[in-house]
């Protein structure tokens, strides 16, 4: 059944998370564990739910609103590139945006936000790979840009977030996660945007071990949860 098979995932996960956390002399509960659902219909999620689960990552903001609808009593992180008309959407039903890349979505974030008088955590999504097909920052243009969310009485910035390069080679790979942490290490000495930016959002299936032993404050873990998922459409 595919419910036990949710359940035993997580299980045979969470004993890989603990292990890892160990090794790195580092306490499980500095490590969030944040599920990622894309795709995945919301039997699914329903099934997680009861594993624990409350809050979910999503890469489309149409996928929260179907998911939403039929699971009121969850809640929704966006992992994914947000644009700019879908920005008031994403303001109106996500708890957390984990990919603010532009200063437009955090404009019309905020716009969005002051209206509904609420406040959004947000991660700003960091291109450490350097593969043109990646969003996120340069990581030159991240201090500069961090400092500019200041602007934004809404968006309460707590951290960073990348997706590293998809290599077999652990040095590649961590090296990734070293320039994320090493950012967040400079934008937390000077204080920028006022913010500690607690958050290193990195580690998905293939590498939150590393991303652990590197200092990952939150695995987002979509595969090894919820089953592999189709090849994305070419368009
Ligand atoms: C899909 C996705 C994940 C999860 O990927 P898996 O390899 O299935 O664990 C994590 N982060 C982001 C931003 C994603 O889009």
């Amino acid at each position: 059944m595919i419910e036990q098979a949710i359940q035993d995932r997580v299980s045979a996960l969470e004993e890989r998370i603990v292990a890892a956390c160990r090794r790195a002399g580092r306490p499980r509960d500095q490590v969030r564990l944040l599920p990622v659902s894309k795709t995945k219909p919301g039997s699914a999620l329903a099934e997680a739910m009861e594993c624990g689960f409350r809050r979910f990552g999503e890469n489309r903001v149409q996928e929260i609103v179907a998911k939403q609808a039929y699971l009121p009593e969850a809640e929704f992180a966006l992992i994914g590139h947000l644009q700019t008309n879908k920005a008031a959407k994403a303001a109106e039903l996500a708890v957390e945006f984990q990919a603010l890349d532009s200063l437009r979505v955090a404009a019309a974030l905020d716009r969005k936000l002051q209206t509904l008088g609420r406040s959004l955590d947000v991660l700003v999504e960091v291109n450490t790979s350097g593969e043109d097909s990646k969003f996120g920052l340069a990581p030159e243009q991240v201090m500069e840009f961090c400092g500019q969310l200041k602007d934004f009485d809404s968006l309460n910035p707590i951290g960073l977030m990348t997706i590293a390069m998809p290599s077999t080679d652990e040095e590649v790979v961590g090296a990734c996660f070293d320039q994320l942490a090493e950012l967040r290490n400079r934008l937390r000495a000077e204080a920028v945007a006022s913010s500690s930016w607690d958050e290193l959002s990195m580690g998905m299936s293939n590498d939150f071990e590393l991303a652990i032993a590197h200092g990952s404050t939150c695995i987002r873990v979509g595969t090894a949860i919820f089953g592999s998922r189709p090849a994305p459409m070419a368009v």
